[in-house]
């Protein structure tokens, strides 16, 4: 890093930390950030705005759009899939940072090693956790019965790794968002084909990791099927298949890792092509 870099770099570390503390207090207030989702969300937007005022926009259009996206017809969603889904409700630290943090550390990347690569990788990982976002939501309030992406089998909606058509147009949708906002903040063309790339092959892997290797949990007194450790009729569930450890935020991670890894591939084979 040049001294010019690192001055600049310090004069955005205390307006990025003023900005994102102010997005993540207001997001607090408004229900949509847990006290410890308001801190979790703060150091990623400090993260990314020190990296530049672009990195951390993006950030922002990610967050209100999803987190409007939740908003619309959200007692709806509550009523059909509070049973089923593990968290509900305000994202704590744990949901900002396995949607966000994929970004966070492809910022961090790019203020130690100013590579056009990192704007790949950050674009596909953040358009991973906005395409999976997107679906799951839109997907919950289409209401059509969703199905299993690997078996086709109908899953209770809420269910990881089930999809619906509405869903997957969302999900997609999500993707192109991102790399059109990436685009419109002067980020490459490469740069926003890897967020669309990244971010369908990030939420795909998320599905069948959802449907796969995820773990899911059942309630013996409502003799439901649920990713709850503790369901919504107060008892607790037993695990019944999948791992464990390997929780929707764990399946979030690895979302996001695949989609920043595809969108690096991406780039990599567009500039080896001359794109
Ligand atoms: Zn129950």
């Amino acid at each position: 890093m040049t001294s010019d870099a690192a001055h600049a770099l310090l004069g955005r570390l205390l307006p990025g930390l003023a900005a994102a503390g102010t997005v993540a207090a207001i997001a607090h207030r408004a229900g949509a950030l847990t006290g410890r989702g308001a801190w979790a969300a703060t150091a990623v937007g400090t993260a990314c705005v020190a990296a530049g005022w672009d990195w951390g926009a993006l950030l922002v259009a990610f967050f209100v759009a999803s987190t409007t996206l939740s908003r619309v017809g959200h007692a709806r969603k509550a009523s059909v899939a509070a049973g089923v889904v593990a968290k509900a409700g305000p994202r704590d630290a744990t949901q900002v940072l396995a949607n966000g943090g994929a970004f966070a550390a492809c910022a961090v990347g790019y203020m130690l090693q100013r590579s056009p690569l990192w704007y790949a990788a950050g674009a596909g990982g953040l358009a991973a956790a906005t395409a999976d976002t997107w679906g799951t939501e839109v997907g919950m309030l289409a209401g059509s019965a969703p199905r299993s992406i690997l078996s086709w089998r109908p899953v209770p909606i809420g269910t990881s790794g089930g999809v619906t058509i509405i869903g997957t147009a969302a999900s997609i949708a999500g993707a192109i968002f991102i790399g059109v906002t990436a685009r419109a903040f002067g980020w490459s063309p490469s740069a926003a084909w890897s967020a669309v790339i990244g971010g369908v092959a990030g939420a795909t892997a998320d599905s069948i990791l959802g449907a796969t290797l995820q773990a899911r949990r059942w309630c013996d007194h409502c003799q439901a099927a649920t990713e709850r450790v503790v369901h919504t009729c107060g008892g607790p569930t037993v695990a019944a298949a999948g791992m464990t450890w390997l929780d929707n935020d764990a399946v979030n991670v690895a979302g996001a890792v695949v989609g920043a890894l595809t969108g690096l591939a991406t780039t990599w084979i567009a500039g080896r092509s001359g794109a």
